[in-house]
């Protein structure tokens, strides 16, 4: 039997807000536990929370990044639970009015081609607290300094039918809402957690199969592994004549393991209803209007105008306007090199493959854009071979100049293209390597494409790499053929 994974996405994005979303503490990570949250937080007798205008913004701003309806009227509403972490007993959240109504987010698949994931909704409300279990042996610590932190939670439709799929529209969102700004995008501090929804069903049969929900996951890496082992379990499950519970799981990234946790029928009734203490937050046309003249260039824009006028492929154009950094990277050493398609080759390949090594984000590279922009210019100008110009790389990424030219200069790795120095050398290869010289000439002529890269090598290796390859090439052939 054939079967076909079906997924959709419940995100929750912190938004990058200085204070919480119901009161005016810090949301700052990593501060000492229970030092960030104050009377609102918790939920006090007495105290009335009041909504903040930039949680409201940002929560716009991602509407309009996804082309959504904005809903003009926001109702706030309680939903009630008991848990150690949610001192006041309900989480403020929406319901009925989410602030961003349907939209899409469109990725772009292995084979090059695009799909649009549409997005259900997504609603504004306050994270809770943490439980940390690790430095207390019998007892569980509360730390409430991320109560009320203002999140949207993104809800898609079912339209996702793969892990890479699903991996491919995370990376998206990712790169919308740091685009945006509206989100730090630090996943392994929690800012983006992803449940996903997963379910099975036979090839060609319309209607879906039950799903299971697995909450939580914070990498790329998990959400894919932790995909990839409930379809499996779900198959194995159907295969073996066994149902489907509805249930939440949860996914341990370390160890790779996964377990119920709980199933539908012991889910809550929230009780929801509207938050007395919150006025409906109304969004005015004066407002709109404003957020919509700051919108930043959203990545499928910068990746339409970076083949538009760098004349990338959609691949290359993908990579480098997928993350701001990159593309804010690329465009500086572009407008230094005067070369999209080089800027593109070394972004991607020699710099990319350091900064990786060496875990070392690319605003905090040691080669700068202009940097590597000068050195481009370099290869283009001849000054220096491609293969030297890692050479001129490697020193820069290690501190061993402040330019190109500076490297080139101290290291004398200028490239020789003086005709006759290229010529004496030539023949000191030639008489060098007499033998290979007469087989040379003894060969067929289509042959002898192939024996020249003998006499190259051995003329490169001489000017350690210095002489102009182009030019090597030419006198070789004139000399070998004439
Ligand atoms: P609930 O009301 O229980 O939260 P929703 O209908 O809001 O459920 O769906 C929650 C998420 O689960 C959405 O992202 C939706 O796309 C996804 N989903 C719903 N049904 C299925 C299914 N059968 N298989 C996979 N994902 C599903
Ligand atoms: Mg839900």
């Amino acid at each position: 039997m054939q079967w076909e994974t079906v997924i959709g996405l419940e995100i929750h994005v912190q938004l990058a807000t200085k204070t919480k979303i119901f009161s005016g503490a810090s949301t700052a990570f990593g501060a000492e536990p229970n030092t960030q949250a104050c009377a609102v937080d918790l939920g006090l007798p007495g105290i009335l929370p009041v909504v903040n205008e930039e949680a409201i913004n940002m929560a716009i701003k991602f509407g309009l990044g996804i082309d959504a309806e904005i809903n003009k009227i926001n109702v706030f509403e309680r939903k009630n639970y008991f848990y150690p972490d949610l001192p006041k007993g309900y989480q403020t959240t929406q319901l009925e009015k989410p602030i961003v109504g349907a939209g899409h987010v469109d990725i772009t698949l292995a084979d090059g081609s695009t799909k649009s994931i549409r997005i259900h909704h997504a609603h504004l409300e306050e994270d809770a607290g943490k439980s940390l279990h690790e430095d207390f042996h019998g007892m569980s610590g509360i730390d409430l300094n991320r109560a009320g932190t203002p999140l949207i939670e993104i809800v898609t439709e079912p339209d996702i039918r793969t892990s890479e799929e699903a991996v491919a529209f995370a990376k998206k969102l990712h790169s919308i809402v740091t685009t945006l700004g509206i989100c730090d995008g630090e996943m392994s501090q929690g800012s983006m957690r992803f449940d996903v929804n997963v379910s099975v069903r036979p090839k060609g049969q319309e209607e879906l199969g039950t799903r299971t929900e697995t909450k939580n996951l914070n990498s790329f890496k998990f959400m894919e592994a932790a995909i990839h082992k409930e379809v499996e379990r779900q198959i194995d499950v159907l295969e073996d004549g066994g149902k489907i519970t509805q249930e939440t799981r949860l996914y341990n990234g370390d160890t790779g393991e996964a377990r119920s946790m709980r199933s539908k029928e012991e889910a809550n009734d929230y009780r929801y209803f509207p938050c007395p203490d919150l006025l409906p937050v109304v969004i005015d046309d004066s407002r709109l209007e404003k957020l919509k003249a700051d919108m930043p260039e959203m990545p499928d824009a910068k990746k339409a105008r970076f083949i538009a006028d760098f004349g990338l492929n959609d691949y290359d154009a993908e990579i480098l306007s997928g993350d701001q950094a990159t593309a804010h990277y690329f465009e500086a050493s572009v407008a230094v090199s005067q070369d999209a398609k080089l800027s593109a080759n070394w972004v991607m390949g020699e710099l990319s493959k350091s900064l990786n090594q060496s875990s070392i984000a690319i605003s905090a590279s040691p080669v700068t854009a202009e940097m590597l922009g000068g050195l481009i210019q370099r290869i283009k100008d001849n000054t220096i071979s491609g293969k030297i110009a890692k050479e001129v790389f490697e020193a820069l990424w290690n501190g061993e100049g402040t330019s190109a030219d500076d490297v080139i200069e101290k290291k004398g790795l200028k490239q020789v293209t003086d005709t006759g120095a290229i010529e004496t050398m030539i023949d000191e290869v030639l008489t060098a390597n007499a033998q290979q010289v007469e087989n040379y000439r003894a060969a067929p002529e289509d042959k002898r494409g192939k024996m020249i890269g003998f006499f190259v090598g051995k003329c490169m290796q001489a000017s350690k790499g210095k002489a102009n390859p182009g030019m090597v090439n030419q006198i070789l052939k004139q000399k070998l053929d004439g």
